[in-house]
């Protein structure tokens, strides 16, 4: 990083935290008053934000009440995969402390809603309980680790898997701090002798994603990643990694500086540097990222502004060693794990879609609730998707038909019962849970899909497969810019049109209309 930078305000508070501690113990313990800035900047390496409602702060403020904050709490759940008591644990969080509604991300993990300061503690303890975590769901870290969400049980899906596990386990912090603050309450150190031996004591400019694919299944859109890791088998024998560099969907409008970006192959690795080559480009990141501006300290930019030969030569720096060039990869495809697939071993396993990823009991369908039995009575282990969906695994033969009537008596909608438009959408949370929207994304999907489906139907498209994308606002966590078509929150009941993604992620898309309001989107 260069002297001369001018440091941005959130890079002098990491490094004032300690490692993450800043002054969360005393600020949790005052219940009546919202987190400091300074630590709600920490919290976010903790795995929660704190939010405010904001359908009721306007009218609140009208009457000299404060807003209502409440916490957003993060899961990390590499690759998706958890086992039945860990989502029950989860599921019971819930309903006791959050809105009683499960979200899945898009990138594989839970997020609980609606929880607040006083019962903050106890959330993310009771995670811990289970041995899942929130450190690092959020903050200026590698985040969660995506990858392909199929339980296929043969060598391919069985190394992604190992690989998301074993890169999730080395990248995560060291910090003493999240145990000392949620766990055990006990003070281990000072956070003098605290180590973070990747990350150093300011961590990363900025949050880093890290997704492992195959061409055959790119289902978590891998060029969308600051670092997309393309595994390359020959049969099942994997002959190396090209990593892709630079990918990211954040921008911000009127400002043509920022802009999305798909991933660029730089390099190949063989199957033993993985963890070493990943290091090396977290290791450049943190010492070259830009630390002066939060919306140019993405890697996607250092990519550009330095040009991929710049960042192969440095990168071999930090490698120790030179590096081959990317190998040629197969075409990408995106594979539909919806409905019943066979595993490979005897057993099989469903794919439920769950509309913006949203498990809930609500117009009929008691999805949490049949989710809930489900686990409880036949143990089969859930894998969240990047499409906000879930699978349940490892189900033998015996149990395929009452899991199915188990969730038909529930009324939860199997995906034969979706149109490919709907199936294939993605939202949001947006309004009224975060901060950063400027339009609702989920609470208008399913209205907006409702009409796509019959404009389609009316000119006889209603199979067609369209993956439509829908933010509120240009920050990009539904992957907007590579949809066939992506709607982007531009202002109060307003999207930017974007159309011409492709269905398998390998290209963007580009603007068509702005600032169309919602009522026109279809038309
Ligand atoms: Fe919030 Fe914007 Fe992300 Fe939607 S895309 S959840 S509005 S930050």
């Amino acid at each position: 990083m260069p002297d001369t930078q001018k440091l941005s305000k959130v890079e002098a508070i990491k490094e004032g935290s300690r490692y993450l501690r800043g002054t969360i113990v005393e600020d949790l313990a005052n219940e009546s008053t919202p987190f400091s800035e300074a630590d709600y900047q920490v919290l976010k390496f903790h795995g929660t934000y704190q939010q405010y409602d904001r359908d009721t702060a306007t009218e609140r403020k009208q009457r000299g009440l404060k807003k209502e904050y409440q916490c957003m709490v993060r899961v990390k759940i590499p690759g998706g995969r958890l086992s039945a008591d860990q989502y029950l644990v989860v599921d019971a969080l819930a309903g006791r402390y959050a809105n009683g509604s499960l979200r899945i991300t898009t990138r594989q993990g839970f997020q609980l809603y609606g929880v607040i300061k006083a019962d903050l503690k106890a959330t993310i303890a009771d995670i811990n309980a289970t041995l899942l975590t929130t450190l690092g769901s959020c903050g200026d870290v590698v985040r969660n680790l995506t990858t392909n969400p199929a339980p296929i049980r043969d060598a391919v899906h069985t190394r992604l898997e190992e690989d998301a596990r074993m890169l999730a386990r080395e990248l995560a912090p060291r910090t003493r701090a999240y145990h000392e603050i949620w766990i055990d309450g006990e003070k281990v150190d000072t956070g003098e002798e605290d180590r973070e031996p990747l990350y150093g004591s300011t961590y990363l400019p900025r949050k880093f994603k890290i997704g492992l694919s195959t061409p055959d299944d790119n289902a978590i859109d891998v060029l969308t990643h600051d670092v997309g890791i393309i595994a390359l088998f020959e049969g099942e024998r994997l002959t190396g990694y090209n990593l892709a560099l630079g990918g990211g969907f954040g921008m911000t409008h009127n400002k043509p500086k920022t802009y999305p970006r798909l991933a660029t192959p730089i390099v190949f690795v063989e199957p033993d540097d993985l963890l070493r080559a990943v290091k090396a480009v977290i290791e450049l990141q943190r010492d070259h990222g830009d630390r002066s501006d939060r919306r140019h300290a993405r890697l996607k930019y250092l990519v550009d502004d330095k040009g991929a030969a710049w960042i192969k030569a440095t990168l071999e720096d930090y490698f120790g060693a030179p590096l081959a060039d990317p190998r040629p990869m197969g075409e990408f495809k995106v594979v539909d794990h919806m409905g019943w697939h066979a595993q490979g071993d005897g057993l099989w396993y469903l794919g439920v879609p769950v509309s913006s990823g949203r498990i809930v009991d609500r117009n009929g369908s008691k999805l949490r609730t049949a989710l809930r039995e489900v686990f409880e009575s036949h143990r089969t282990d859930p894998i969240l998707t990047p499409n906000q969906d879930i699978i349940l695994s490892d189900i033998a033969p015996d149990d395929r038909a009452p899991i199915e009537a188990l969730l038909r008596d529930h009324g939860v909608p199997f995906a034969e019962d979706w149109s490919p438009v709907k199936r294939w959408a993605l939202a949001c949370p947006a309004l009224p849970t975060c901060g950063l929207a400027l339009t609702e994304a989920e609470r208008v999907k399913d209205s907006l899909i409702s009409d796509i489906e019959q404009a389609l139907a009316r000119h006889g498209l209603a199979d067609e497969l369209l993956s439509v994308r829908i933010t509120g606002c240009p920050n990009g966590c539904a992957r907007p810019h590579n949809g066939d078509i992506g709607l982007v929150g531009r202002m109060p009941g307003y999207y930017v049109l974007y159309v011409g993604g492709d269905f398998a992620g390998t290209r963007l898309n580009t603007m068509l209309l702005d600032k169309v309001a919602l009522k026109d989107i279809v038309p």
